[in-house]
């Protein structure tokens, strides 16, 4: 089945909106076993969509769009495939009652200009949307099929994983591709290149290496006749690349650094405090980002200046003899979150964010401490990036750091 996704909108051609409707549904293609073959942009503009819509269906089987089924002018999306498929328009009284149905449950009458979305052509049945006010197409002829999503990507990713995926899973037959990611920390991307190597080779199913914000993961994909038995291709693979990674191996798939480490200090009944100078609380908010996350994270300081630090318990002559961006101040950081909040493990974080160096210490330069009152640990390094990449790597090693430090316990 050759697919096609149009997304709908202006504000995608200006530049002002990314067009992450086009990415989630090619990201869940592959697994349906659909393969894409075109993706296309086009603003609110009815020559333009039907010009798109013309061509989509010239050449593909499956076509998916996003955006434009909304009750304005500029929402012109029902219009342009009506013209496109030469079907006229027509309000459907069924449709038109649950719009109404909708509107009215949240205490507000319907403007008349909502009674488009209740349009349907002779070859198209509505997609329920819960969480919107408009509709979904489903338009299937001449062996085709047209899916039209609503463009907030809240609806269209309810509409797709309750309706449209389901459905089309029954329909495709060209066999499934499958995934599988590792995470790793710990080991640069080079490394766990060198280390899998002899893995590499592998076709079926392939594997891959990938830097990424949280660390380097390894990709291993398999293409079978059901996702059963991709499995089973994976299963052997992953097995070989945990026995060589081991615990450099922190989570797979859709787990983040944060909710893997917070389910481990929760297990042990451990819990940690933070201070935290050049992230600003970005780890403080990654933790946090959590649920139940109170349970373990104690809280967290912002010390951004050093009479903040001072103030919070650092050795001020610490400071005076190493300067805020160093290991021993880091340390003292850690101790200090510890200690003033009363948890089992304190982390402290000093670096340079740029983009000016400070204290002759070069953009980049992060000294990540963790305290437990036994033998405390420290990271440092020097990666001159962007502000906001700095700050994001130190946070990923931060969370590294006590996940080894819980490890050990
Ligand atoms: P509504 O009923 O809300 O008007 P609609 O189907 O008409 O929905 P649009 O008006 O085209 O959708 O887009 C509504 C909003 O959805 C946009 O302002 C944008 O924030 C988001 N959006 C639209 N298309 C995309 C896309 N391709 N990727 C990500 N977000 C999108």
């Amino acid at each position: 089945m050759r697919a096609e996704i149009i997304s709908i909108g202006t504000e995608i051609l200006l530049g002002e909106i990314l067009d992450t409707n086009a990415q989630y549904i090619a990201a869940r293609l592959p697994a349906l076993g659909i393969d894409l073959y075109w993706m296309t942009q086009v603003g609110d503009n009815v020559d333009r969509l039907r010009e798109a819509l013309r061509r989509a269906w010239e050449r593909s089987d499956l076509i998916l769009t996003t955006g434009g089924l909304g009750p304005t002018e500029d929402d012109l999306t029902r219009e342009a495939i009506a013209a496109t498929l030469d079907e006229p328009l027509s309000v459907d009284s069924a449709l038109e009652a649950q719009v109404r149905a909708l509107f009215a449950s949240r205490g507000i009458v319907m403007p008349e200009r909502n009674v488009k979305q209740a349009a349907l052509i002779a070859s198209a049945r509505a997609i329920a949307n819960p969480h919107g006010t408009a509709p979904g197409w489903w338009v299937e002829r001449e062996g085709r099929i047209l899916v039209a999503m609503p463009g907030p990507p809240a609806e269209m990713e309810r509409m797709w994983e309750k309706e449209v995926a389901p459905r089309l899973a029954k329909l495709a037959t060209g066999g499934v591709i499958v995934s599988r990611t590792l995470k790793t920390v710990g080991i640069g991307e080079g490394g766990v290149d060198e280390m899998v190597s002899p893995l590499l080779g592998s076709t079926n199913p392939s594997v891959a290496v990938y830097a990424k914000a949280d660390g380097v993961h390894l990709r291993i994909t398999a293409k079978a006749a059901s996702r059963d038995e991709a499995q089973r291709l994976i299963a052997p693979m992953e097995e070989q690349a945990r026995g060589i990674l081991g615990n450099a191996i922190w989570g797979a798939d859709d787990e983040t650094l944060e909710a893997v480490v917070g389910a481990m200090l929760q297990e042990r009944g451990l819990s940690v405090a933070t201070m935290e100078s050049c992230t600003g609380g970005l780890l403080a908010s990654t933790i946090t980002d959590v649920a139940g996350s109170s349970s373990y994270f104690k809280g967290g300081f912002v010390a951004y200046t050093a009479e903040m630090k001072i103030a919070l318990g650092v050795d001020e002559e610490l400071i005076r003899r190493h300067g805020v961006v160093s290991q021993e101040v880091a340390l003292d950081m850690a101790r200090a979150a510890r200690e003033r909040l009363g948890a089992d493990l304190g982390i402290g974080v000093t670096g340079v964010a740029g983009p000016e160096p400070l204290e002759d210490k070069p953009v980049g330069t992060v000294h990540i401490a963790l305290d437990d009152g036994r033998a405390p640990q420290a990271i440092s390094y020097a990666f001159a990036q962007s502000r906001a990449a700095i700050k994001r790597r130190a946070v990923t090693t931060a969370l590294a750091l006590l996940r080894r430090a819980v490890l050990g316990r």
